[in-house]
């Protein structure tokens, strides 16, 4: 089912301020919509009207093509996962995930078949008859999953369910909810402030910060074309390298001076109209260049992070400034050597100083 989102804000009454404004988005059937923020930046909130669990102050909610601001949360045919699954200790995994739809009054057979067919999904099967304090972690959040599936609600609602898990078995949860989302195509909206998990499993994100939208799109791009320095920073780790200098003429020579480099194309065009102003350079850890017909800069290794895969460079030009290079694991540098290094000129992002905005 679709999810339409027109203008919806909130203001809670202890508060002077608007927790959240104007948001505006449109999330579509089978659509996997990841909404990404650091905390306090309102996606509970968000889930939560979506929910039916908070009221919405202003703006229209839209399932498929009905308004449902008033709708009690039990009429919104939505199932809702959690960080905290409470499961019901005294009952068995099989009565756990059955609860809802015997509650419901669902006939028997009925409710036996959807939870053969969750629990299968879910490879739980083997643990069905045990209650929850027998088995583990991942495994409960698994029933708690399961007990969402059962209903084969219109939408699932999930708030920072994997935060519990030990790294392992998030990432393994992540695969597994891209493969039951692909198998259930269920509309899906999922809160989290851990960008892997939005760059993993969203078909959409959608990246908050203070109550407001900053951008919405696919994963990738918000790592190749973030929209302003938030994103930029928010998304990709390390964070982005950010040089702030000046345009002059076909240059971007950096504040300190002792990074020049010439655009040409369309880099060009989008920065001629900064000729003389302030604006930054991003460029992601990876895109740092060597080699011959490349305008290069000085460096001295300061500090190296071995990751096995890769290894990263803390760099320090002459100034003082700091930056961040990602060069293969088995590349051989030193801390105190000093290197050369250059831009790929295709991996340029600039950014207004002022207003932070994307130019390219
Ligand atoms: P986190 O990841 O830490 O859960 P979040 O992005 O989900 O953060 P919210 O929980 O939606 O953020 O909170 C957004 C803002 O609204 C915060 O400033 C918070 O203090 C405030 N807030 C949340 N719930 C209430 C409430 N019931 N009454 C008043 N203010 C609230």
């Amino acid at each position: 089912m679709k999810v339409t989102l027109n203008n919806i804000g909130k203001k809670y009454e202890s508060r002077e301020d608007f927790t959240l404004r104007n948001i505006n988005l449109e999330i579509e059937d089978k659509e996997f919509c990841v909404i990404l923020g650091p905390s306090g930046c309102g996606k509970t909130t968000l889930l939560r009207m979506i929910a039916g669990l908070n009221s919405i102050t202003e703006g229209d909610l839209v399932f498929g093509e009905k308004r449902v601001n008033k709708l009690a949360s039990k009429d919104r045919d939505i199932a809702m996962v959690f960080q905290s699954y409470a499961l019901y200790p005294h009952m068995t995994v099989y009565d756990n995930m059955a609860f809802s739809l015997s509650m419901r009054k669902e006939r028997k057979n009925i409710i036996n078949e959807r939870v053969m067919e969750a629990a299968k999904l879910l490879q739980i099967e083997n643990y069905l008859y045990s209650k929850p304090s027998d088995i583990s972690g991942g495994q409960r959040q698994r029933v708690a999953l399961g007990r969402a599936i059962v209903r084969k609600p219109s939408v699932f609602l999930m708030d920072e369910p994997l935060s519990n898990l030990d790294a392992k078995l998030r990432e393994h949860m992540r695969v597994e909810l891209v493969r039951i989302h692909k198998a259930l195509g269920t509309t899906s909206i999922y809160v989290t402030h851990d960008q892997i998990e939005a760059m993993t499993m969203a078909t959409k994100i959608v990246l908050m910060n203070d109550g407001k939208i900053q951008q919405v799109g696919k994963p990738y791009e918000f790592y190749e074309k973030p929209q302003n320095m938030f994103v930029a920073k928010f998304i990709g780790s390390p964070t982005i390298n950010l040089i702030k200098g000046k345009i002059s003429g076909d240059k971007f020579i950096s504040e300190d001076g002792l990074i020049s480099i010439t655009q040409k194309g369309e880099n060009l065009k989008a920065v001629t109209d900064y000729n003389g102003k302030d604006i930054y350079l991003g460029v992601r850890s990876e895109r740092f260049i060597t080699g011959k017909n490349v305008e290069q800069f000085k460096c001295v290794i300061d500090v190296i992070e071995v990751l096995g895969k890769e290894k990263n460079l803390f760099v320090k030009l002459s100034s003082g400034k700091d930056l961040v290079i990602t060069v293969p694991g088995h590349y051989d540098y030193e801390v105190g050597e000093k290197h050369v290094f250059g831009f790929d000129s295709e991996a340029l992002h600039f950014f207004d100083a002022e207003t932070k905005e994307r130019i390219n």
